[in-house]
């Protein structure tokens, strides 16, 4: 059977997937492209998890794409208006023909000699092997497992009476009106899950090990709203974006240059939100600075509302054991629940699992180096599209399809076929991929490349300086290699016509 050939592979039809599909059509129109998605439907994050509230915990103007105004009236927009969104997008651009549903990747093998990646996908149901080949691979596959979120071995789970649920695996239709709620974890989901589920639950208990940093923020944003009545949408957006950007970028600073100010700051805010008399230095307090791990947003105070109001509580506290009814507590306390629910996280996924040989040989990503944010050490014709950790994922993940459309267009331009960032710096100093002290970076940072001291194998995590790297810097920049191998006589006619397409 002959492979398909496309000039690029998308895999993953999720935000950044489906911003690849659209940068691809409308800058480089001659290519031929195909989004490859293990599921059977769009939407990635904003489709998988269907737990109640799920909701963005970064505003809309930065998490939406650049090219389409996000015009809902909320800032903070629940999981399925975020999945509208990318439903209109795949559908105004032309996106949704391009898409493969059904289709895991499992391998990629490069051939020097065809400057090509051969992808192994299993499709279907049956995961019938099939073959695909490509000039560039696009790796748009997020960055966690979809199989399994994280779920610590916590003892006794088998005695508990009542029902466990991971918030990735949510029941349909779940009925837990009037029953006993006990959420594990203090992450941005269980800040969801709490104020959600209080609206029916009999009450609500988050249960913490150690306390995380919430801020609160208002759920529409009044200048973007205002902004909307008065300008031309796209003007309105882009005002907006740059405000949200920009003040992102400085809270960020602010925090990291100074956190003993900063921790004032949120602590000052969280009294504000909780009263005079709530013990915020026991359930609010956490052990590092502000955005050494990510920080939890809240829109409109609602997680403080429903605590004050009595129909939520938190916990610091640490898991002895399951019983029959519910918590056996360190402390000795016991907490009764009909229901538990393990906000406990995600397991990272590099590279949505994808096995890659060079010329036969296997490539071990961990002792790469990132360049640019997007592509690694060696390793040619292969991008990875990675978000921020410290602001909305689309801002990077827009600049990385950009910078590989980017990419092909030069070898179009130069009639070039391969490129390879070389990491030819002696004096290059390693440091982890991701700087969060966070547990679920902890456990997986030893399989995700390294980054180095300096440009462009740093990982800025700023928008700003990204933007002058990525959009405006040079794509030859003496890092990356052009190349053109020598072309077998059988793919002569094929590597022309690629050639010729730009
Ligand atoms: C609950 C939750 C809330 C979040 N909220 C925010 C937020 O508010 N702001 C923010 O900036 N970020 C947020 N994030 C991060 C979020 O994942 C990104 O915002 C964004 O949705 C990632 O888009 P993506 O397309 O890169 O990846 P994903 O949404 O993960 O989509 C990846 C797609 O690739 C497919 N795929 C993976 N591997 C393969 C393979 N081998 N073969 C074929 N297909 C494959 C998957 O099936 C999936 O459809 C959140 C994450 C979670 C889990």
């Amino acid at each position: 059977m002959t492979n398909e050939h496309f000039d690029a592979l998308v895999v993953g039809a999720g935000i950044s997937g489906i911003g690849a599909g659209y940068h691809l059509r409308t800058t480089c129109p001659g290519r031929t492209y195909a989004i490859l998605e293990a599921r059977d439907d769009i939407g990635g994050t904003w489709d998988l998890f269907r737990y109640p509230g799920i909701r963005s915990d970064s505003d809309m103007y930065t998490l939406g794409y650049s090219f389409k105004p996000w015009k809902g009236p909320k800032a903070i927009a629940d999981g399925w208006s975020i999945l509208e969104y990318l439903r209109q997008t795949v559908n105004e651009h032309g996106i949704a023909r391009q898409i493969r549903f059904g289709h895991r990747v499992k391998r990629a093998s490069w051939s020097s000699e065809q400057a090509r990646w051969t992808v192994e996908v299993e499709r279907g149901e049956r995961n019938e092997v099939v073959h695909f080949t490509c000039n560039f691979l696009f790796m748009c596959s997020g960055y966690y497992d979809y199989a399994q979120g994280y779920a610590p071995d916590f003892p006794g789970t088998e005695r508990f009476a009542g029902r466990i649920v991971h918030p990735q695996k949510w029941p349909e239709a779940f009925d837990y009106a009037g029953k006993r709620v006990v959420v594990i974890g203090s992450g941005a989901t269980a800040v969801t899950l709490v104020p959600a589920m209080a609206t029916t639950a009999a009450r609500v208990t988050m249960l913490q090990r150690s306390p995380t940093y919430i801020i609160s923020l208002p759920g529409e944003d009044p200048i973007a709203n205002w902004l909307r009545r008065r300008l031309p949408a796209r003007v309105a957006y882009g005002i907006t974006r740059w405000k949200n950007v920009l003040l992102a970028l400085w809270f960020y600073r602010f925090c990291r240059r100074h956190p003993t100010r900063a921790r004032a700051l949120v602590t000052k805010w969280l009294r504000n939100d909780l009263g005079p008399d709530y013990d915020v230095g026991t359930h609010f307090n956490p052990r590092y600075n502000p955005w050494e791990q990510r920080l939890c947003l809240v829109p409109d105070s609602d997680l403080f509302k429903t605590m004050r109001e009595g129909r939520a509580s938190v916990v610091t506290d640490q898991i002895e054991t399951f019983t029959e009814k519910g918590l056996k507590l360190r402390s000795g306390a016991e907490l009764e629940a009909d229901v538990i629910v393990t906000a406990t996280g995600l397991n990272l996924r590099f590279l949505g699992g994808l096995e890659a040989t060079l010329d036969g040989v296997r490539v071990d990503f961990a002792k790469t180096f990132n360049y640019k944010g997007m592509m690694f050490s060696d390793v040619p014709n292969l991008a990875l599209a990675i978000g921020y950790t410290n602001a909305s994922w689309t801002l990077k993940a827009e600049l990385i399809c950009r910078y590989v459309c980017r990419l092909l267009n030069h070898m179009a331009k130069t009639g070039t076929r391969q490129c390879t960032p070389r990491l030819r710096d002696p004096d290059l100093e390693p440091s982890p991929f991701l700087d969060l002290t966070s547990g679920y970076v902890q456990r997986a940072i030893h399989m995700f490349p390294k980054q180095g001291s300096k440009r462009p194998w740093k990982l800025h995590q700023n928008y700003a300086l990204d933007l002058m790297m990525l959009r405006y810097g040079k794509v030859d920049d003496g890092v990356m290699e052009f190349s053109n191998p020598a072309i077998p006589v059988a793919c002569q006619e094929e590597a022309t016509g690629l050639v010729a397409a730009g």
